[in-house]
């Protein structure tokens, strides 16, 4: 169990400084208690209160990392059950089920599709995450030479699933320095996959029947000294696995239950042959509350909305995605060509920015910090207002950048036009653009050809 917000306020320094943005100390300890502050905020805290501190302050789902270099990615670090509490923290990792059954030809086309398939979203490149590599065969070479070969196609992550502790072993060695996870320990052989993964120096998964003996796997593997474990509670059944995913959530949340502080793993391509029923259960497990999803193949028809789906849940829903404050250059823009004006809100961005590229016409676009808002909410907040957006247009350095005074301003803040050109005064004019930003397109057109 975490101490309590008491017990965490007897060790800090109870100065009430303010420093860690919080009115007293005792709010502080409050937060931390609660799970929505960091121990880092605070710079006074002793060594010794920090090591006391460190079981509260830490997340209740540990964290754990898969894969090296830039294809490493982080599960677990939960602290909300609901994601407009706070925020959801790391997003679950896709991965590609490949056995060593498969012929050559079926494993390079996989595993071409696990490295190729990318969408790009808002300035984000959204892809599958690991190869989850299964020893269907039962014998340790074929599954150690699956490994050697995958692991010469690709740099993601894997997870290796064996039962056989031979075949985990074999294959294991081979991937140690990739970090993978081994799938997995189970009542028969939790000593020695257990000691494999403690050898080795990587995470392994718990699989159970039930999440009784799933508790029990996850306290004799952490009393061996692992401390990077992944939970399978073996349900394949929907409804069933879903209450396991809420109540281990729960439990390790509010209840602080340690042995089922780890995330979870799941195996929708398991659970159906129907690949749209498997992409529906993938969907329903980024939303609760999956930490690893194995998916029987990826195909762009069913990846681009469970990509976008886990992107949008994951987005902190406090944190609006921003893009930076500045000029940016589209289709080779020249002194004559068009000026456009935008918020900063990253959608807005990519939308706008899309559609002026879809023109051909070469084009600067402005692009104003509104803290994130989109242009009708941050004119109705006062950000995108004419005596706002002028200092931000002289400034900016456009005026150096074309020879003309035009400035094109979106369609839903015509309100602004008059005083906007009254404070930018000069030769400056503001010309009304679209509503749509689907129509700049032939705005656009139309506006340069008129010169
Ligand atoms: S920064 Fe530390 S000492 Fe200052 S108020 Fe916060 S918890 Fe107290």
């Amino acid at each position: 169990m975490g101490l309590t917000g008491i017990q965490i306020y007897k060790l800090l320094p109870k100065t009430n400084c303010k420093e860690c943005g919080e009115p007293t100390c005792l709010a502080f300890a409050m937060k931390l208690a609660a799970g929505k502050a960091e121990l880092a905020k605070c710079p006074y805290v002793s060594d010794e209160a920090k090591e006391q501190l460190s079981e509260a302050s830490a997340p209740p789902i540990r964290g754990i990392t898969l894969g090296t270099g830039e294809n490493a990615f982080k599960i677990g670090e939960e602290v909300v059950l609901y994601r407009h509490e706070k925020t959801f923290v790391n997003q679950p990792g896709y991965g590609i089920l490949i056995t060593d059954t498969m012929d050559d030809t079926e494993v390079e086309a996989k595993i071409k599709r696990l490295n190729e398939m990318f969408f790009e979203r808002v300035g984000l490149t959204l892809t599958a995450d690991f190869a989850a590599l299964k020893n269907e065969s039962g014998d340790p070479s074929k599954f150690e030479s699956l490994t050697q070969k995958v692991m010469g196609l690709t740099q993601k992550a894997l997870v290796l699933i064996s039962e056989n502790v031979d075949a985990l072993s074999a294959a294991g060695k081979v991937a140690k320095d990739r970090r993978p996870l081994l799938y997995a320990a189970t009542k028969e052989n939790a000593d020695q996959v257990g000691a494999l993964a403690k050898e080795l120096g990587v995470p392994v998964a718990a699989k159970a029947n039930g999440l009784d003996e799933l508790i029990e796997l996850s306290e004799k593997l952490t009393s061996i000294g692992l401390k990077d474990i992944v939970l399978d509670p073996g349900n394949r059944k929907l409804k069933d696995l879903y209450a396991d995913l809420h109540f281990h959530r729960r439990a390790a949340l509010k209840d602080k239950f340690k042995p089922l502080g780890f995330p979870f793993i799941t195996f929708p391509n398991e659970m159906t042959d129907d690949p749209m029923k498997e992409a529906l259960y993938a969907a329903i497990f980024v939303a609760k509350y999956a930490g690893l999803i194995v998916l029987s193949d990826l195909d762009a028809h069913r990846m681009l909305p469970l990509t976008v789906q886990r992107l949008n849940i994951y987005t902190d829903p406090q944190r609006p995605m921003i893009m930076e404050q500045g000029i940016y250059e589209i289709n080779k823009p020249d002194k004559s060509s068009p000026v456009l004006l935008t918020t900063n809100f990253a959608l807005t961005y990519f939308i706008v920015s899309a559609e002026i590229e879809a023109s051909r016409v070469p084009s600067w676009l402005l692009v104003m910090d509104t803290e994130g808002l989109s242009v009708l909410t941050a004119w109705s907040a006062g950000k995108f207002v004419a005596d706002a957006i002028a200092p931000f247009v002289k400034k900016s350095g456009i005026e150096e950048k074309v020879d003309h005074r035009n400035i094109i301003i979106p369609g839903y803040v015509a309100q602004i036009s008059g005083e906007l050109e009254e404070e930018l005064g000069g030769d400056w004019k503001v010309v009304l653009g679209t509503r749509e930003a689907s129509d700049i397109p032939a705005f656009l057109r139309t506006y340069a050809s008129k010169g």
